[in-house]
């Protein structure tokens, strides 16, 4: 039986693992994961996700170890360096098809390999219209979707007997540097736990706590999501399992609303399939036009919640201090910056990328064209979310003053919008300007300039069918 190896990517996992499962049956095994800055067109993991990639590799490289193999790390541009280590082994490549455009093209270059399912639900080219086309609005996708639905049971790990690899080159994890040194922002870290042991206790934690999710999902005050996403993001856990678990825990019925929400990840998959450059490109053709403004100073008050809107700067400063942010906060902030600031969709989606433990290149620019109005399923442009009522809305009192704790003393009426608080500002000893910024822009002024920048961009074409 010749030698398979199993090159790793973002489904850095033992169980459910049709690659391994494959390799595993074929002869002994070789495991590879390759850190790849290099090849053309990829987005190079953030920097928090290079935390997560330093902690998960430590949480496999250990699983493999226990069975008795080892991980072979090595750094540069994939396709070449998996084709030389397989030359090397004289094995057959297996891997899992990943979606991102960059993805095919580092398995191009690697020769022969044979690819598998389970990175998503389901093929994203396999849900197809009644006249065979790819979707690109989400309702009638996720109905098409449901016919293949259930996803197929998880499977466990192989019996894996090991290929001799100690011939073969392999870095030391830590010759990587992916954790930040000077200075360290990673405290806020702690309570994650990267790796497969850590996405199954925190399925396993979401699974008690499911049948609340869909009261809860939108109320950033509490935890009523199942922050499994970085875990997903880089495959600790297959989606077939986070489906599984969770509709044997509650039932198919009662885990909808989650199980929809698992399946936005596979929308994205389904877009950046058909728009490969999501990332930088608005799906929209009007939006190239759109008169954004150049806002270095603004841009760094969003960036650190610095704005004065407390909702903004309670997630930002979330995502600063954790590596990840509510949906909901998701949704403000980035409306926030596109709308109120007039800043240019993708230096957001550029600061998410580096600072999100969860960021996926799909996910990631579909959300921010969604806000932003310009994606082929996205909430209209003059939908401006008001982030005050907003606030008050999800009910996020107690969020800010656990992320903005200047405010903390503030009754729950007053801490949405500061700026109005009055005698209870003065109550909470807060002075805005020295304690807390003023906003940075009046909401009806913001309000107004936007529509009126998304006149002018009306005015200026005739073939576009945005509302
Ligand atoms: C501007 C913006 C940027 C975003 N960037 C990312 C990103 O880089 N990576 C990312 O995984 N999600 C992104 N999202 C989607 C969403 O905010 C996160 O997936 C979610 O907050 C993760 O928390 P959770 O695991 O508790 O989610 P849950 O509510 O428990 O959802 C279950 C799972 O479904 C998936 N999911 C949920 N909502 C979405 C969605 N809207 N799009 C795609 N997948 C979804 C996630 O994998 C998530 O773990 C973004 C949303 C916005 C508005």
């Amino acid at each position: 039986m010749s030698t398979q190896l199993v090159w790793f990517r973002n489904d850095l996992r033992l169980a459910d693992h049709a690659a391994l499962i494959a390799a595993a049956a074929r002869g002994p095994v070789a495991a590879l994961f390759v850190l790849d800055d290099e090849t053309p067109g990829n987005w190079r993991l953030g920097a928090a996700q290079r935390w997560w990639l330093h902690h998960s590799l430590i949480s496999l490289g250990r699983s493999i170890e226990q069975r008795g193999g080892r991980l072979l790390l090595r750094r540069g541009r994939a396709g070449p360096i998996v084709k030389a280590v397989a030359a090397e082994l004289g094995a057959h490549v297996h891997t899992l098809i990943h979606h991102e455009p960059w993805a095919a093209v580092q398995v191009n270059e690697a020769g022969p390999v044979t690819q598998h399912l389970g990175v998503t639900l389901a093929p994203p080219e396999s849900v197809l219209s009644g006249t065979g086309g790819r979707y690109r609005i989400f309702t009638p996708w996720w109905r098409k979707l449901l016919d293949q639905m259930p996803p197929p049971r998880p499977l466990p790990v192989p019996d894996l007997r090991w290929a001799d690899v100690s011939r073969i080159a392999s870095d030391e994890l830590d010759q990587w540097q992916l954790l930040p040194t000077t200075p360290d922002w990673s405290g806020g870290f702690a309570d994650w736990q990267p790796g497969e042991a850590g996405a199954a206790a925190r399925l396993a934690d979401f699974a008690h706590r499911a049948a609340r999710y869909d009261a809860a999902r939108n109320l950033p005050s509490v935890e009523g999501t199942s922050r499994l996403s970085p875990h997903l993001a880089l495959g600790e856990v297959s989606p077939n399992t986070a489906w599984h678990v969770i509709a044997d825990a509650v039932g198919e019925g009662v885990a909808e609303p989650y199980l929809r929400e698992l399946g936005w990840r596979d929308f994205a998959a389904n877009i950046i399939g058909q728009f490969p450059d999501h990332g930088d490109a608005p799906n929209r053709e009007a939006f190239a036009r759109f008169p954004f403004v150049d806002d270095p100073a603004g841009f760094g008050a969003w960036c650190k919640g610095q704005t004065g809107y407390p909702i903004v700067d309670a997630g930002m400063r979330q995502l600063w201090a954790t590596g990840w942010m509510h949906n909901r906060v998701r949704m403000i902030t980035a409306s926030f910056l596109v709308k109120h600031q007039l800043i240019d969709w993708r230096h957001g989606e550029r600061w998410f990328w580096d600072t999100l433990v969860d960021a996926d290149y799909g996910s990631n620019a579909q959300g921010w064209q969604w806000v932003m109005g310009s994606g082929v399923d996205s909430s209209p442009f003059n939908r401006i979310f008001a982030p005050v009522g907003q606030s008050a809305k999800f009910d996020a009192a107690a969020y800010i003053r656990r992320w903005v704790p200047e405010l903390a003393k503030l009754p729950d009426a007053a801490i949405h919008a500061p700026w109005e608080a009055g005698v209870a500002l003065i109550r909470a000893g807060v002075k805005l300007g020295r304690d807390y910024p003023q906003p940075i822009v009046g909401h009806e002024a913001a309000r107004a300039r936007a529509l009126a920048a998304w006149a002018q961009v009306k005015a200026g074409r005739s073939d576009d069918a945005m509302q």
